[in-house]
C-alpha cells in the first residue's frame, strides 16, 4: 500500500469514526462509552471503525433510533464542525456556598471576590468546604 492510498483510507476511517462519535453523543451516550472509538486502517488499505464491547443498552437505543433497525439514521452520522466561544456582551457569574450550612457567597462576575467571601465565613464559622460554580452563556457557531 502506498502512502497516499495510507492517508485516504485514514482520512476515511477518522471521518466515519468522527460521525459516529457526534450520533451517539447526540442520543445522550455518555463520552465514556463512544470516547473509545478509533479509527483504524488495515495492511491492504481497509478503512475501518473500531468499536469494542458496547453495553447492551446503549445497542439497544440505537437500534431504537431508527424505525429501520438501522444502528443510527444517516441524517444524524452527518457530522459538521461546530466551535464554542462565550456569548459576546456577557459576562461569567461565580457563585460558592457552604457544604456544612445554608450560607451562600453573594454571587458576582468577580471570582477573586467570592473565594474571599468563602474565606470570610471560614473565619467566622470553620466550615471549609464550598461548592463553587461559575456560570457563563455560549454560543455555538458552525465552524465552517
Ligand atoms: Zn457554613
Amino acid at each position: 500500500m502506498d502512502m497516499q492510498t495510507w492517508r485516504d483510507s485514514r482520512a476515511t476511517a477518522v471521518e466515519a469514526t468522527e460521525a459516529l462519535r457526534a450520533a451517539l453523543d447526540s442520543l445522550g451516550v455518555p463520552e465514556s462509552v463512544w470516547g473509545t472509538l478509533r479509527p483504524v486502517v488495515t495492511f491492504k488499505g481497509t478503512a475501518y471503525v473500531h468499536v469494542g464491547m458496547v453495553r447492551a443498552d446503549v445497542a439497544d437505543r440505537m437500534c431504537d433510533e431508527s424505525p429501520r433497525g438501522y444502528p443510527v439514521t444517516r441524517s444524524v452520522l452527518r457530522y459538521v464542525k461546530h466551535r464554542i466561544t462565550q456569548q459576546p456582551d456577557t459576562c461569567t457569574t461565580f457563585e460558592a456556598e457552604c457544604m456544612t450550612c445554608d450560607w451562600k457567597a453573594k454571587p458576582s462576575t468577580d471570582g477573586a471576590g467570592v473565594d474571599v467571601q468563602c474565606m470570610s465565613h471560614t473565619g467566622r464559622t470553620g466550615h471549609a468546604t464550598f461548592r463553587r460554580s461559575c456560570t457563563s452563556l455560549a454560543l455555538v457557531e458552525r465552524a465552517e
